[in-house]
C-alpha cells in the first residue's frame, strides 16, 4: 500500500485537517518484480555461454601453434564476442534503467578511472592502440557505483571501438571548481555535426558509425546520460568527422 499525506489550510490560514490517500500498488510492485526477474534471468542466461566464449576465445588467440591467419581470424572472433557482451549489457541496462543501487556511496572518480584503464588495456593491446591515463590522486564523489563504473566503460569501450587499430585514446580525470571531470579523448571516426545531439538518444547511431561497420545498439551513451543526469551531473561531446572525439562527463564533487 502506498500512502500520501497533506495537511490543508481554511481560507483564514488555520490549519483545517490532512488528507490520507491509500493507494493498493500490489500490481505496479508485481510487474517491477516479475521484470526484474525476467532481467536477472535473462542476464544469466546470456553471460555464462558468452563468458565461456570470450574466455576459450582469448586463451587460443595466445596459442602459439597458431598460424598468423588464423591469429588474426580469433582476434576478430574475441572482438566481436566482446561486442556481444557489451551489447547484451546495454540492452539489459535499458530494461532496468538509471540507478541500480544506493547512488549516495562515496566514491573516488579518478581511481575508478584507473581501474578501467587496467580493464581495458588487454582490448588496447591486441588493437595496438596507445591507452594514456591521467588520473592521480582522488576526486571524491557521491554516486551509483554501477551506473557510474557503466558510464566510464562506455565512454573508454566506445573511444577504442570507434577508433582505428594503431590509434590513441588518452582519458583524462581531473577537478574543475566543484566538479570531478573526466574526459575521454581519441583520434577515431568522429561524429558529424548533424549527428551530435542525436547519438544520446535510444537507439540511436552516427551515419559515420553504421558506415563503419561497428556493431553497436546506439543505447550506451542514452543510458551515460541518465546516469550522469541522475547524480546531477552532465556528459557532453565535441567531435570532428574523420578527426576524432573528446566526450566529458561531469560530476559534483563531494563536499568535505
Ligand atoms: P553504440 O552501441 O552504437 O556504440 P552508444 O550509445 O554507445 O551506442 O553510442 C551512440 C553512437 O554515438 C554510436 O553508435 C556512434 O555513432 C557514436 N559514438 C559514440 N562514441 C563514439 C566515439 N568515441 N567516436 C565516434 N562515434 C561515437
Amino acid at each position: 500500500v502506498s500512502v500520501s499525506a497533506r495537511a490543508f489550510l481554511e481560507a483564514s490560514g488555520c490549519r483545517g485537517g490532512s488528507v490520507l490517500a491509500f493507494s493498493d500498488v500490489t500490481e505496479v510492485v508485481a510487474a517491477v518484480r516479475a521484470r526484474e526477474t525476467f532481467v536477472a534471468a535473462m542476464s544469466h542466461e546470456f553471460r555464462t555461454p558468452l563468458t565461456s566464449l570470450i574466455g576459450y576465445a582469448e586463451l587460443l588467440q595466445d596459442d602459439p601453434s597458431l598460424s598468423p591467419a588464423a591469429r588474426s581470424d580469433t582476434q576478430v572472433m574475441v572482438r566481436n564476442a566482446r561486442h556481444l557482451n557489451k551489447m547484451v549489457d546495454d540492452v539489459l541496462a535499458a530494461a532496468t534503467s538509471g540507478v541500480t543501487e544506493d547512488y549516495r556511496l562515496p566514491l573516488d572518480l579518478a581511481r575508478l578511472v584507473r581501474e578501467q584503464a587496467v580493464a581495458s588495456a588487454p582490448e588496447a593491446m591486441s588493437r595496438n592502440i596507445t591507452l594514456d591515463v591521467d588520473a592521480e590522486g582522488d576526486l571524491p564523489i557521491l554516486g551509483d557505483r554501477t551506473g557510474v563504473v557503466r558510464v566510464i566503460d562506455n565512454l573508454v569501450s566506445n573511444a577504442l571501438k570507434y577508433s582505428d587499430d594503431g590509434g590513441k585514446v588518452r582519458l583524462e580525470a581531473r577537478q574543475d571548481g566543484a566538479w570531478a571531470v573526466l574526459s575521454v579523448e581519441d583520434q577515431g571516426i568522429g561524429i558529424g555535426a548533424e549527428d551530435l545531439d542525436r547519438v544520446f538518444k535510444r537507439f540511436q547511431r552516427s551515419s559515420a558509425a553504421v558506415r563503419s561497420g561497428v556493431p553497436g545498439t546506439g543505447l550506451g551513451l542514452a543510458l551515460a546520460q541518465e546516469v550522469a543526469e541522475q547524480h546531477g551531473g552532465e556528459l557532453a561531446v565535441t567531435s570532428e568527422l574523420g578527426v576524432g572525439s573528446v566526450f566529458t562527463l561531469r560530476l559534483p564533487l563531494r563536499q568535505p
